[in-house]
């Protein structure tokens, strides 16, 4: 599809409609634009950035773009890792970071009402002091609450919390055509029509700009304690996840690690993990009312693991060495991105077949003779890969890439699973979808884009190309 180019005076009516003090297009303002977190994605520029400060500005700068014809891409904090935010047809960007206030917190109903462009960190800090909690922990606390609505983020919580669809009571959308729709509220059941809010979620700015959120939050703050098992394989760890799963009470977080993972981690961050020489682990996140609860908790997990070769756990014994542990954790991406350069799959599978599909990952590794690291959300089935630009050239690393790809997702569809678990499509895994979705499926995804987006104006090329 042709989309227009903005000219001069477009630009200027752009400026009228945001304001000045809103809209960037010196290439040293707008650079920071081009690209989000995804490791192999290309670059491309924003014509324009505008910066709205509220919903009716957002509403006219989709109407005008719609009216030219120009594409819009919604922009959170670019912490995703699919391309969703790049502006691969250059035009607009977007961005809600100045709309990030929080517009209500209502501990009687349990509710939070923010706006899009808030950072998850941000949020925490707030509720903290009204002893709340939103639950949900997808891993980067700099990405935005909207950015985490429009690719339904996952993270280490996920086990007992789920992700974010199921914390989200309501949205403020701003339609492409600068509609402005409220959808859900402050309740938790609802059956008026067709659910607009869900629909919307995990979209990836490719249905409605997300403008206003309502999230359900919890009412206080447990104990929360981690365990780290050391194994002395990986799949005999793997094995241990659904025994453990069985027990009546869900831990927060499940997490499996390689050692090859933790000896990067551990160069990254200057610190070692205790028991670094086994091969695998298993990190388990507990929370519940009392330290006792936990602790009776983690003695019948140790119990399950010992018999499936892991030696006594380690419960780290202060708060400090917890946050480090926790910490190690969160700072995988980060210390294998500045590793070796690579790419990431976040293929998810049933976790009972995490084993046989780690298994055949390896061979598939052995055979092509590239490393893959894996470790991540054993408890939901989410295993993050990371295929390493290692031991071969990088030109043939990119030759064998893109089959080695193919390779690892028809697997993991073939064990029941799905091609991203948390990260969403964007433009680097829309050339995949159609090996996990057959032609009717397809034509529906692209029925429902054509009915809210009949220009493909808002993130064209993301998911799905709705002309190809
Ligand atoms: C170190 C690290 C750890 C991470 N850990 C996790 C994890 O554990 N779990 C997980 O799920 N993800 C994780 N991520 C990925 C990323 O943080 C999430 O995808 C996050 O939700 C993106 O939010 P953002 O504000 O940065 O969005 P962006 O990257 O700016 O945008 C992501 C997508 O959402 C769209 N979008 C953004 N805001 C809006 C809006 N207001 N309205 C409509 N569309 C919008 C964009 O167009 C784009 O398609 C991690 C990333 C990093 C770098």
């Amino acid at each position: 599809m042709k989309y227009n180019k903005l000219s001069k005076s477009d630009i200027n009516d752009l400026a009228t409609l945001v304001g000045k003090h809103n809209l960037f297009t010196e290439n040293i303002d707008i650079e920071g634009y081009s690209y989000d977190e995804s490791p192999l994605a290309e670059r491309y520029y924003p014509k324009v950035v505008v910066k709205p400060n509220d919903s009716v500005t957002i509403a006219r700068v989709l109407s005008f773009a719609n009216e030219k014809k120009i594409p819009v891409i919604p922009r959170g904090a670019g912490t995703g890792v699919s391309g969703g935010a790049i502006p691969i047809h250059n035009g607009i960007v977007l961005s809600l970071e100045k709309m990030t206030r929080i517009l209500e917190i209502d501990d009687k109903n349990f509710v939070a009402v923010v706006e899009a462009g808030l950072t998850l960190a941000n949020l925490r800090t707030e509720l903290e002091k009204y002893n709340l909690v939103y639950p949900l922990y997808p891993g980067e606390l700099n990405a935005t609450i909207g950015g985490n609505v429009a690719t339904n983020a996952g993270g280490m919580n996920a086990v007992k919390y789920g992700v974010t669809r199921h914390h989200i009571l309501g949205l403020e959308i701003v339609l492409p055509n600068g509609g402005i729709i409220q959808s859900g509220g402050k309740y938790v059941k609802n059956t008026t029509a067709y659910d607009l809010t869900q629909l919307v979620i995990g979209s990836e700015g490719t249905l409605a700009v997300v403008t206003k959120i309502i999230l359900k939050l919890s009412s206080h703050k447990q104990t929360r304690e981690v365990l780290l098992l050391p194994f002395t394989g990986l799949h005999n760890a793997i094995d241990a996840v659904p025994e453990i799963l069985k027990l009546p009470i869900t831990p927060v977080g499940l997490e499996f690690m390689e050692k090859d993972i933790i000896n990067i981690v551990e160069n990254y961050m200057g610190w070692e993990m205790p028991h670094h020489e086994y091969p695998a682990f298993l990190m388990i996140i507990m929370e519940a009312e009392t330290p006792e609860v936990i602790m009776d908790y983690f003695q019948q997990v140790n119990a399950i693991c010992r018999e499936f070769g892991a030696i006594e756990g380690l419960i780290p014994d202060s708060e400090r060495a917890k946050r480090r542990l926790l910490q190690m954790r969160e700072k995988f991406y980060p210390s294998i991105k500045n590793y070796a350069k690579m790419e990431l799959i976040d293929a998810v599978v049933p976790r009972s077949e995490i084993a046989r599909y780690m298994n055949k990952v390896k061979e598939l590794s052995r055979l092509y003779n590239i490393p893959i690291i894996g470790y991540g959300h054993a408890g939901d089935g989410n295993v993050h890969l990371h295929i390493l630009c290692l031991g071969v050239t990088e030109i043939e690393w990119q030759n064998k890439l893109p089959e080695l790809i193919k390779k690892i997702y028809q697997i993991a569809i073939s064990f029941g699973g799905a091609i991203s678990g948390e990260h969403g499509i964007g433009c680097t895994k829309k050339k995949y979808l159609p090996m996990q979705f057959n032609e009717d499926y397809i034509r529906t995804l692209k029925a429902i884009k054509k009915a809210l987006d009949p220009n493909n104006i808002l993130n064209p090329g993301k998911i799905i190309d709705l002309y190809d």
